[in-house]
């Protein structure tokens, strides 16, 4: 471990905005009642403003304009120590899920998340970063998937569904509009989205793909706070696509996926890409509005949806589910509180490839049981693959009984064909 290394790495990161968001809080603990951490533990360790300490103390020690001042009247923290980050590896990566539920409460508009990003940064230049997560980006590196699934592997699962819909799957084919790629949970756990996702791109008239270069989305390197590693699995999908020339790549129904791709990875590869990012879930949308996709029939069940909160918070998609919903669900419930301020599943940022952190997960996920249970529904859907994994894990542990669907794979069984 480099400690030198940690603090010039979280020095370093403290830009102009982090300095006046690690300046602005007035402990007013509103971030606080935000947090399903914090919530359903009570421990003051998990308010989203006390994980920012180990930043703050770095900024204040060797970044506020002040410090010299401060200095003499014994008012600057003491350097960080390996016993800190230690202690804070916990409260940096095993109880925030990235969730950006907090920074939309703070009225100080502090970007919590984003800080908990940074101070993740520093943790892996100190070289303490959960097993879980460097398990699963060295599987990323050496595989193409967190999860290890290799090419010879997806091909396999991908011919299986083109047999199942009996609609062909080209694999790596040049020249056509979109490039689909998938969270590692579908490709290992709900590979039948491959086959609705055909039958949808049939019934529209698209043409698609997808990359044996690059069929996963997801990005353990953003979540792990690597650089390197996150261009480098971004990269793999920006080559693979611009290799076939693509117009789209359609992010999956994968939370961090999406602002992984489409807002951090134009600067993590240094350009602009040669083809547009949308979501599968906008994608789906615009294609019932202009009358790509018809249904016939509806969903009779009480559904609710759970909203990813990558894609709702940061993505702005939070009407176009409810849309798709409209045309095939007629007896949906809205929990509360829903849309951009829904309660996280619990294990996103990284959370749910971190054994260690699996205990407090499932408390976490209280929060959701409480809204479950206020509106009962007979199943939830979401547009995550990662949510999805989580919330049937926590459901089970809760002795609950509750389906959780995937919205493209729902409106797959009702098209009108
Ligand atoms: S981002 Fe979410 S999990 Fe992390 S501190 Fe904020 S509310 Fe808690
Ligand atoms: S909500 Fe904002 S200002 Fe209030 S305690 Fe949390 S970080 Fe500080």
């Amino acid at each position: 471990m480099t400690i030198a290394a940690a603090v010039e790495t979280l020095v370093s990161n403290i830009d102009a905005s982090a300095a006046s968001y690690l300046d602005a809080c007035v402990h007013c603990g509103q971030c606080a009642e935000a947090c399903h951490f914090f919530e359903n533990t009570g421990d003051v360790r998990y308010i989203p403003t006390y994980k920012l300490d180990l930043l703050r103390r770095a900024y204040k020690r060797h970044k506020d304009p002040l410090r010299g001042v401060k200095k003499l009247f014994g008012l600057v923290p003491a350097e960080l120590t390996e016993d800190d980050l230690n202690e804070w590896s916990e409260l940096i990566y095993d109880s925030c899920t990235l969730c950006g539920r907090c920074s939309i409460v703070c009225p100080m508009g502090i970007d919590i998340a984003g800080l908990v990003r940074k101070t993740r940064e520093g943790m892996v230049a100190a070289n303490i970063v959960p097993d879980g997560l460097t398990g699963a980006a060295g599987r990323a590196l050496e595989t193409g998937s967190p999860l290890g699934i290799k090419p010879e592997t997806f091909q396999k699962i991908v011919a299986e569904q083109a047999e199942a819909t009996g609609i062909p799957i080209e694999l790596d084919k040049p020249g056509v509009d979109y490039m689909v790629i998938l969270s590692a949970m579908e490709v290992l756990n709900f590979y039948e989205v491959i086959g609705a996702l055909a039958r949808i791109f049939k019934k529209a008239g698209l043409t698609w793909t997808m990359s044996t270069k690059a069929y996963e989305a997801t990005n353990v390197g953003i979540q792990m706070g690597d650089k390197a590693i996150a261009k480098t699995l971004v990269s793999r999908v920006v080559d693979a696509a611009e290799e076939l020339g693509v117009k789209y790549v359609v992010s999956p129904e994968c939370g961090h996926a999406y602002s992984a791709l489409n807002w951090e990875g134009p600067n993590l590869v240094g350009r602009t890409y040669k083809f547009e990012v949308i979501h599968i879930i906008e994608l789906l949308n615009q294609l019932c509005e202009q009358g790509k996709i018809t249904t016939k029939g509806k969903d009779s069940r009480r559904l609710t949806f759970h909203d990813p909160c990558q894609i709702v918070r940061r993505g702005g998609i939070v009407d176009e589910p409810r849309a798709i919903l409209g045309q095939i669900a007629d007896n949906f419930v809205e929990m509360t509180p829903s849309r951009e301020a829904n309660i996280c599943c619990g294990g996103g940022g990284g959370v749910s490839s971190n054994p260690n952190a699996e205990e407090l997960r499932l408390r976490a996920f209280g929060s959701k049981k409480r809204q479950l249970d206020a509106v009962k529904p007979d199943a939830m859907v979401t547009a995550c693959g990662n949510c999805r994994n989580v919330l049937e894990e926590a459901i089970d542990e809760y002795d609950m009984v509750m389906p959780v669907l995937s919205l493209t794979e729902l409106l797959a069984e009702y098209l009108d064909d």
